[in-house]
């Protein structure tokens, strides 16, 4: 019964969408749309952080590994209790995983800047984002409280409540998120004034836009939408603004940010975290078993092991499902705007300015790209106008 219920539950999820059924993609040469020379750069910056990501998971796994075989041992120096002493094994882990990734992630920052795509020094790189940092380490320890607290109670059923806990809790944050965030309302009076028609255009009238400044981090372009109800706001990065990009191609990002609340993107992306973070606790508890579950902190370690082995099983799974919203987002930008033109410069914009390789190879498509490829979302743009004549 469980099985059919979440199998009826993630088909409902899946089965809506405003992309018409047998939409055919129609092959795109990106040698038409870019020069020769951007495409190899676009290439050669994107290999290296690919093979960057495939090493640091094989250090990363590596690393957990050996902690979830030997991080008991540390467990004999705690006299914190037995959910004081969980913690601690849990702190001790991201600890570890912080120093194992540290060389990786400095190597795609270097690389960034040598390709003009990053900005600062790399104290702040590794140190700026300490509020993002202390934030992760204080929801392990809750995560741990939560969790232990439950199974000292309930034992091996603490799934059962654990796993709608940390649903309300992902809930609460995609709630407060835009208000953490520091954001400014547009000042450019035509912006301002374009915003409101695609909010309007698209039946979300109420989302206001915003801009958040990271001109001072980063020459990458981005976009997002974010926040739940009166939260709700479509976020465009300055770059965007900088006149890289023209005002109808602009158009574009916000209609497509716009498009991902008009279709409730963001509480879908909630209800399939809810039917993947379910089981995931039960698979937890299940896969722990042998270290006594995680009533036991000497099961923390290797439940760090099994948490993120799960997650990344589950990444392929994850990117199919966000880059079919993303595809309907960018459909309902076509809708929006009909301009497929601007959409497909904005697209190979993004290859100009961030450095998207349009093709990736398939092992990094599966596991790395929430987005449709620039190859792809040009061909949609193309489809949009055969279909529509243009
Ligand atoms: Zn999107």
């Amino acid at each position: 019964m469980l099985a059919a219920g979440w199998s009826t539950a993630a088909y409902l999820l899946w089965a809506s969408s405003i992309v018409p059924d047998g939409l055919e993609l129609p092959d795109v040469d990106p040698h038409a749309y870019l020069p020769d020379r951007i495409l190899a750069r676009a290439n050669s910056f994107e290999r290296f952080l690919r093979w960057n990501f495939a090493l640091s998971t094989v250090a990363l796994f590596g690393a957990l590994a050996f902690y979830a075989r030997r991080g008991e041992r540390f467990m004999r120096e705690s006299a914190a209790g037995r959910i004081g002493t969980g913690m601690l094994l849990g702190m001790l882990g991201f600890a570890i995983v912080w120093i194992t990734q540290l060389p990786f992630s400095i190597a795609s920052f270097w690389w960034a800047r040598r390709y003009g795509l990053a900005e600062g020094d790399y104290f702040s790189y590794v140190f700026g984002d300490w509020l993002v940092l202390g934030f992760t380490f204080l929801s392990l320890c809750l995560a741990l409280l939560i969790v232990m607290g439950l199974a000292g109670w309930i034992g091996r059923w603490w799934w059962v409540l654990g796993g709608p806990v940390f649903v309300g809790i992902a809930a609460l944050f995609l709630f407060v998120f835009p208000y953490l965030s520091d954001l400014d309302r547009p000042r450019d009076r035509a912006l301002v004034a374009q915003g409101r028609a695609i909010a309007a255009k698209t039946g979300v009238d109420d989302v206001p836009l915003r801009i958040e400044k990271v001109s001072d981090q980063t020459k990458l372009v981005n976009a997002w939408a974010a926040g739940f109800g009166p939260s709700r706001r479509v976020v465009l990065w300055d770059t965007l603004l900088d006149g890289r990009f023209s005002d109808e191609e602009v158009g574009v990002v916000i209609a497509h940010e716009y498009g991902h609340h008009a279709r409730a993107h963001l509480s879908k992306g909630l209800a399939w975290y809810a039917l993947f973070a379910i089981p995931g606790a039960f698979l937890i508890e299940l896969l722990t078993r042998r270290k006594g579950g995680m009533r036991n902190p000497a099961a923390v370690p290797l439940s760090l092991l099994v948490l993120v082995a799960l997650q990344f099983v589950a990444l392929p799974v994850d990117n199919v499902i966000s880059r079919r919203m993303e595809a309907e987002a960018d459909w309902t930008a076509l809708e929006t705007t009909r301009r497929p033109k601007a959409a497909e410069r904005l697209f190979a914009g993004f290859t100009r300015t961030s450095l998207s390789d349009p093709h990736p190879p398939t092992w990094s498509y599966v596991l790395l790209d929430s987005h449709p490829t620039i190859e792809q979302r040009i061909a949609m743009a193309e489809a949009w106008a055969a279909r529509r004549g243009r």
